[in-house]
């Protein structure tokens, strides 16, 4: 590219294996698989696809057959399987193609028979409520003739120690009993916390592979792997009393060195961060003041006296601190992530 991005996604490809790694390891028995949705959680599916497989995992789960068809160069085809499963007007290209539909309705299946289409996967819905075969259209009739690898089915609320986790393990157990499969699949990456009961044969984690803490065990063992880094455009000595920023969110209280920096909200750093977030500069912590701007963040620079235009910040975003400050969910900071940073794998 002829220019660089004024700001930098740092990706720590050693943080996500070691994330892999332990994720699988909690796993005991079962596999380890990988949801690389949405481009990798924002990260990119490629890049992710690349580290994850190298360290021994296999199967991949994406929602969409053209996130199905950008790694599929990378990966024997059939250890991909699309999540949101089988539309009529994927018909020819899904099956040349060669990833594998997880079947979510009679009329997917029906779909994927008459296309013989071979092997598959099928969800059935325990509970969520939200996609896959409900215990009232399931029936053996259904999958006959339908060659199931993976029975996946998905936890609402494996996040929180609530009565519905056991609700639908119990359902999926009653639910599967009938159904001739290769493999299993419930856990999700909070869901592999819950016990071995709900590991199956297969996990397939998403979150705290990218650095997210699903469920508080695994607080200082799941590493970041997504750090944001912005370039300082302007930096200003303000009387106290400034208004800075869209609609004066924030008055200064003394005077006040405020810095400009390069990112924004159509970058991923959502306007909840405005006057809640922090940046980092040689070890000085700077917080963000006033109105996150679409391209521009504000910060206070006061502490940090050496700090010029030209130089680079590292802008907080540990995940579990970074939803704290912007009171959005984990999952969003990651795939709300823009497509202008440049995108730095160390
Ligand atoms: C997104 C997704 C996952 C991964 O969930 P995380 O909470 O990100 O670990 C697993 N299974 C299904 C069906 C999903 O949609």
């Amino acid at each position: 590219m002829t220019f660089r991005p004024p700001l930098r996604l740092r990706l720590d490809g050693e943080a996500l294996v070691s994330n892999y790694q332990w994720l699988a390891a909690q796993s005991g028995n079962a596999e380890c698989g990988a949801a690389v949705k949405a481009d990798g959680y924002g990260l990119g599916a490629r890049e992710v696809v690349k580290r994850l497989s190298s360290v021994g995992c296999r199967q991949l789960f994406v929602a969409h057959w053209g996130e199905a068809e950008a790694i599929a160069d990378l990966v024997p085809r059939a250890q991909i399987a699309v999540l949101n499963g089988f539309d009529a007007d994927d018909s020819a290209s899904a099956l040349s193609l060669g990833a594998l539909p997880v079947l979510n309705t009679p009329q997917q299946i029906a779909r994927w028979k008459a296309a013989g289409g071979g092997r598959c996967h099928v969800m059935l819905d325990s509970g969520i409520n939200r996609l896959g075969l409900g215990p009232e259209q399931i029936g053996q009739e259904l999958f006959n003739g339908l060659e199931i690898d993976i029975l996946l089915s998905h936890l609402a609320s494996a996040d929180e120690d609530v009565a519905q986790n056991g609700e639908q393990l119990a359902q999926f157990l009653a639910m599967a009993s009938c159904i001739d499969v290769t493999r299993r699949s419930m856990a999700n990456s909070a869901g592999i916390m819950l016990g071995s009961e709900y590991h199956f044969d297969l996990t397939r984690p998403g979150l705290s592979l990218y650095g997210g803490v699903a469920r508080p065990e695994m607080a200082g063992t799941i590493r970041q792997v997504v750090s944001l880094q912005a370039l300082v455009l302007q930096l200003r000595m303000l009387p106290a009393g400034s208004k800075v920023g869209y609609n004066a969110l924030y008055t200064c209280d003394g005077p006040t060195r405020v810095a400009t920096l390069s990112i924004g909200y159509a970058d991923g750093y959502r306007r909840g961060f405005s006057n809640s977030g922090s940046v980092v500069f040689e070890g000085l912590r700077l917080p963000v003041i006033g109105r996150v701007s679409m391209d521009l963040l504000l910060v206070d620079a006061s502490a940090a006296p050496s700090l010029s235009e030209g130089n680079w910040v590292n802008v907080d975003y540990d995940l579990p601190t970074a939803a704290k400050q912007s009171g959005l969910p984990q999952y969003e900071l990651l795939t709300g992530l823009g497509q202008r940073a440049e995108r730095i794998w160390i």
